[in-house]
């Protein structure tokens, strides 16, 4: 999600959270001094983040592309993670992909976004017809339709959408069947408990993969029910529990989540609690996916094509899922 102006607030709100943090395990360090050091554990997250950078995805990078990977990064994968990427390299090599789904909806000015405002005004500077070819310049919500959000969306100093490195932006894929929890409420939250009964069906959720909510919300992108807005603006449709963003990252070790939806966190959220539980911690994160009832529970990889901005705190993404 995202509004202009609503990043200052993102940054007193984080300016004011790492002021917390480390008066809490400093508890001399000044509000002054605080607010200009670097908070550890996004230091951390970084360096984390950049080592994981090539160990991350090279098993999905390897199934997708079928390229011939080296007995050095074949040492660098270990346990679950090795054995699987093996498996999955084995299966498309042999097959070849055998299916491709775009994970993306087609973005317009009529799109619907986390504010209600237009995501993208679009200004055609040249015309074919009068010039022989065709070109516009667009303004646009660098988060609206479907998108990635960068550590740095919710964080003082992640990494931007350019420095994301691109073998992690391509990550194994599960998907979490959430549509009759959402049926029955549209604020559902994806919890852990959710998380454990997909795991025992499926297995283990594989490390560095990306995590995808289907609520089946995505059928709702051209109706209200979308943003499905009440009578005071506040909005209800499904999102993650913050609570499964230490499970992902700590006991799982996921590189990305995923949602069908405006936003990581459900309609009514207010303080984003899973942006800031998951994005400082060098995580990313995809908005608005289309398509998810075409993909498997596991077996899919995903391409999540971000624009490379310099500097940018996410932004528009095609989100392609192979398999
Ligand atoms: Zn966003």
């Amino acid at each position: 999600m995202c509004l202009p102006g609503c990043m200052s607030q993102v940054r007193e709100r984080l300016e004011r959270e790492h002021t917390t943090k480390t008066t809490h395990t400093t508890t001399q360090t000044t509000t002054q001094t605080t607010t200009q050091t670097q908070p550890p554990s996004s230091r951390r997250a970084r360096r984390g983040f950049l080592k994981q950078a090539f160990l991350g995805s090279f098993a999905a990078l390897g199934a997708a592309t079928g390229v011939a990977l080296s007995s050095e990064a074949l040492a660098m994968e270990e346990g679950k993670a090795r054995e699987e990427g093996k498996a999955r390299k084995k299966r498309m090599l042999r097959r070849g992909i055998r299916k491709v789904v775009d994970l993306t909806h087609t973005f317009s000015p009529a799109f619907p976004t986390y504010f209600g405002t237009t995501g993208i005004t679009l200004n055609k500077i040249a015309d074919y017809d009068k010039v022989k070819y065709n070109l516009y310049r667009y303004e646009m919500l660098e988060h609206a339709g479907t998108h990635l959000d960068a550590p740095l969306h919710f964080s003082k100093d992640g990494l931007s959408a350019a420095e994301i490195p691109a073998q992690q932006l391509i990550v194994p894929l599960i998907k979490v069947d959430l549509r009759a929890k959402a049926e029955q409420n549209p604020d559902a939250q994806l919890t852990v408990e959710d998380l454990k009964a997909w795991e025992k069906k499926h297995g283990k959720i594989p490390p560095r993969c990306c995590v995808a909510m289907d609520s089946g919300w995505g059928r709702h992108v051209s109706t209200k029910k979308f943003r499905n807005a009440d009578d005071k603006g506040a909005m209800h449709f499904p999102g993650f529990h913050a609570e499964t963003a230490d499970f992902l990252i700590n006991d799982r070790g996921a590189s990305g989540i995923a949602v069908d939806t405006l936003s990581l966190d459900h309609g009514p959220s207010s303080d984003f609690a899973m942006h800031y539980a998951w994005l400082p911690q060098g995580k990313w994160g995809v908005e608005c996916l289309a398509n998810l009832e075409q993909i498997p529970a596991k077996g899919a990889v995903l391409v999540a094509g971000v624009q490379k901005f310099e500097g940018g705190t996410g932004g528009p993404t095609r989100a392609i899922a192979l398999m």
